[in-house]
């Protein structure tokens, strides 16, 4: 028998009682005729005691084991003198009378601590040690409850758990594919799953009603921090569905996440607003909510003065930072240095005091006086104390460097609260987003994605303007999910390809599968698709996903653990029918 009991359960209950623990070695102090030992498992850590005087041997043998090895260790549990309140097994420790060493361990690369002294590379490399430490263990553990309380959640509102396959043909999310060569079709190839889209539509299709899946997708995608090519999702789609409908039903399951998980309650019905709003007041769909300090456009105000950034700039705007305005020349300089960093973009910031005395100092004195500036911050509602903050230049650039300037401010000011919850819809996303290099149209979503009924019309004469039956979800800032209601008519989704630039037959070769499914009575249906290891960072208050996966890919998309990608034999690729061009030839 290996143990009677794990590491993280005994306390003074169980004083007396002789009991079996197995685990790894923790720590191990030599005090004088002593040796303690903290065991640990997966359920915590319980001290182990050996004592020279009354048993020299098995002492000696104690002393022997080092970092990491795995031992059974026989004994009595007894009140400790030292107690150690941090720890839940803290009021006892087991005198052992007999001990097993079940594995030797090499000494480990880094620490297996709390605190570790092994870097980024080296961790994940030992991944499986990194494991080991207590702070990753538990972003595991934390992963699993959220992946029980979706199952449960989802399944209590008659949602079916329904796999769909992994090998498959391309799926239209918008990124490069991960093929894998067939062995036994020489020279064809299936597609990994961008999501499991056409399936889950077509499942709608066969009646199920109410789909769930906690899926692994693969997107072959340019590398960049936190992003991972494999990844999971929650993946759902609802028949005989609007639009309110989807929202409702998912507005509950972020109520339940957040209630199980975090025992936070959710406000009853999260705002709605649409994607023009959005980008006209934050600069982004993604807005943080938690803090106001919203867009203000002063376009009209400003312009036909003189002031050369402001006659040719498409759009003026600006922020109002409360109670900002004794900044410093410095701290100015130091916004101005932020703006103009290239990921920003910002070519110059201009500033307005609304100083405590009621007067105005700006960086443009020279062309605004007195009775303009009152009205900037009229316009703006900013208040004496205040501090404006306005930029210029073409509409979209200008909105999304004010964006990132307003996420810069609440961190300087503490808006942005790590407790503090605030999730949004963002709806009425354009359709169709065109693409200046290739001269084309894409779909914003995905090709399957209804537009607005009443925009129908203008899908062949106006197509930038038609809105979709599309939403985000939204939480602090972070895209957590994202969905539509989907076309279930054949001849609508032929005008989408053809508004995609498809031909008739390219689209029956990539997706008559799926046109001929709405051929057969396809109710109506729509879903959504939460990210599910950003649901999981940021429950634990995390920017990180991959610190929550298992065995995450680096930055460079590589499994240095286990050497993947990596080449393949000489054999392999003669049975797939692959020959390998050689770089720089
Ligand atoms: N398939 C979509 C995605 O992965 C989600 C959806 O439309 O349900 O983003």
């Amino acid at each position: 028998m290996y143990r009677t009991h794990n590491c993280g359960e005994l306390n003074l209950s169980n004083r007396g009682e002789k009991v079996i623990l197995s685990g790894w070695v923790h720590k191990s102090r030599d005090l004088g005729g002593m040796t303690f030992i903290d065991l640990r498992d997966r359920y915590g850590k319980t001290q182990l005691v050996f004592n020279m005087e009354s048993d020299p041997g098995l002492c000696a043998a104690a002393r022997k084991l080092g970092r990491e090895y795995v031992i059974c260790a026989e004994g009595t549990v007894e009140e400790r003198s030292n107690k150690n309140p941090k720890m839940t097994t803290g009021d006892i420790e087991i005198i052992v009378n007999k001990l097993t060493v079940l594995n030797a361990s090499k000494i480990p690369p880094f620490t297996i601590e709390e605190e570790t002294d092994g870097g980024d590379e080296l961790r994940m490399k030992y991944r499986y040690l990194d494991l080991r430490r207590e702070p990753v263990k538990q972003n595991i553990i934390h992963r699993h409850r959220i992946a029980q309380e979706v199952r449960k959640y989802l399944d209590s509102q008659r949602f079916l758990e329904i796999e769909t396959p992994v090998l498959i043909k391309s799926t239209p999310e918008g990124a490069r594919d991960f093929v894998v060569p067939s062995r036994v079709h020489k020279g064809s190839f299936y597609a990994l799953p961008q999501s499991p889209q056409t399936f889950k539509q077509l499942l709608m299709i066969s009646g199920f009603d109410r789909y769930f899946q906690i899926v692994k997708c693969f997107r072959d995608e340019d590398l960049r921090a936190d992003r991972q090519p494999e990844f999971t999702q929650i993946d759902c789609e609802m028949s005989f569905v609007e639009q309110d409908d989807v929202l409702n039903a998912f507005e509950g399951l972020a109520r339940h996440l957040f209630k199980t998980i975090k025992d936070y309650d959710l406000e009853d019905s999260f705002p709605r607003i649409s994607y023009d709003r959005a980008i006209s007041e934050y600069g982004t769909d993604k807005p943080d909510l938690r803090f106001g300090m919203k867009i203000n456009e002063l376009s009209d105000e400003v312009k036909g003065r003189g002031f050369n950034v402001f006659d040719k700039s498409e759009y003026i705007g600006g922020i109002v930072a409360p109670g900002c305005s004794e900044y410093s020349r410095k701290d100015l300089d130091g916004l101005a240095d932020f703006v103009r960093r290239p990921q920003i973009g910002a070519s110059g910031l201009v500033y307005l005091k609304f100083n405590r005395d009621g007067s105005f100092r700006s960086s443009v004195d020279k062309f605004f006086k007195g009775d303009d500036l009152k009205q900037w911050a009229e316009k703006m509602s900013a208040e004496p104390g205040d501090l404006m903050l306005i930029l210029a230049g073409d509409r979209l650039h200008t909105l999304a460097a004010l964006s990132e300037l307003r996420l810069e401010m609440a961190t300087r000011l503490g808006l942005r609260k790590t407790g503090k919850f605030k999730p949004l819809w963002i709806v009425d996303f354009p359709l169709l987003e065109w693409d200046e290099e290739t001269q084309r149209y894409y779909a914003m979503h995905h090709p399957f994605t209804s537009p607005r009924e009443e925009d129908l019309d203008i899908l062949e004469t106006d197509p930038g303007r038609v809105r979709a039956n599309a939403y985000d979800l939204v939480i602090n800032g972070v895209e957590i999910g994202g969905g539509s209601i989907r076309i279930h008519d054949a001849d609508i989704q032929k005008r989408m390809f053809r508004a995609l630039g498809f031909t008739g037959e390219q689209a029956r070769s990539q997706f008559g599968f799926l046109m001929d499914a709405f051929s057969y009575g396809a109710p109506p249906h729509g879903g959504i698709a939460f990210g599910f290891d950003r649901w999981v960072s940021l429950f634990a208050g995390s920017e990180t996903i991959r610190d929550f996966i298992a065995f995450p890919k680096n930055n460079a998309g590589r499994d240095v653990m286990i050497d993947s990608p990596s080449e393949i034999s000489e054999e392999q690729l003669k049975e797939l029918g692959l020959q390998i061009i050689k770089k720089g030839i």
